[in-house]
């Protein structure tokens, strides 16, 4: 797949105006700051198509890129904000949930975390969602270049030894949008997905 084809198609305030549930779409998702933007820009090969800068409890939208006619990324809003009111963090969590057990055409889930904070409460719960809902997750472990490679192995390792307690089906890799270590795993599992 040429991810590089990607397009914005619009932006939608919740998932009941998301597209039509048809064709093939993955997502990503992460805690804000986590490098979710970075990652999208690097796998399209465009700097600008999916926004780095926040204003934290500003609206927060669902962007919609299309690949091909039937293919699409979507790149949730980044939860986890610790200044976002409780309201709108659980109104948030429900419609994230309604996501993914709805969705008939999400193929997979991008859950991205930072290598050196992994796994927070957030991200687990959404894994364990995805699990739940038998939509396949790839945990990206991202800013991997902060790490030396030893500490980044390391950290590989434990983060492979803790997945298989979500039970389901869950990948791990690390990932640096700076380097593009990752790059070509992040593309070799977005593909598998896209093409099932
Ligand atoms: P988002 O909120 O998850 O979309 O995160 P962003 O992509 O906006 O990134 C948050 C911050 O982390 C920004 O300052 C980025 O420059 C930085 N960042 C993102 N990816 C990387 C990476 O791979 N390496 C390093 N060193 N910094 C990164």
């Amino acid at each position: 797949i040429n991810f590089s084809q990607a397009r914005f198609l619009t932006s939608a305030p919740n998932i009941r105006q998301l597209p039509a549930d048809e064709g093939i779409e993955v997502a990503f998702a992460g805690r804000s700051n986590a490098g979710k933007s970075s990652a999208l820009n690097a796998l399209t090969r465009q700097r600008q198509l999916a926004r780095t800068s926040k204003t934290p409890g500003r609206t927060q939208l669902i962007n919609v890129f299309t690949l091909t006619e039937s293919q699409r990324l979507i790149d949730l809003p980044g939860y986890g904000f610790a200044k976002v009111p409780l309201e709108i963090k659980l109104k948030w969590q429900k419609s994230l949930g309604e996501y993914l057990q709805m969705r008939k055409c999400l193929r997979g889930l991008v859950v991205l975390m930072d290598i050196r904070h992994p796994f927070k409460d957030l991200d687990q719960e959404l894994i364990h969602w995805a699990v739940s809902s038998n939509i396949a997750v790839l945990a990206v472990l991202t800013k991997a270049d902060k790490l030396k490679s030893g500490a980044r192995k390391k950290a590989l390792m434990q983060a492979e030894e803790a997945v298989p307690a979500f039970g389901g089906d869950v990948k791990v890799i690390t990932f640096s949008s700076t380097s593009k270590h990752g790059l070509p795993q992040l593309e070799d599992t977005l593909s598998q997905w896209l093409n099932q």
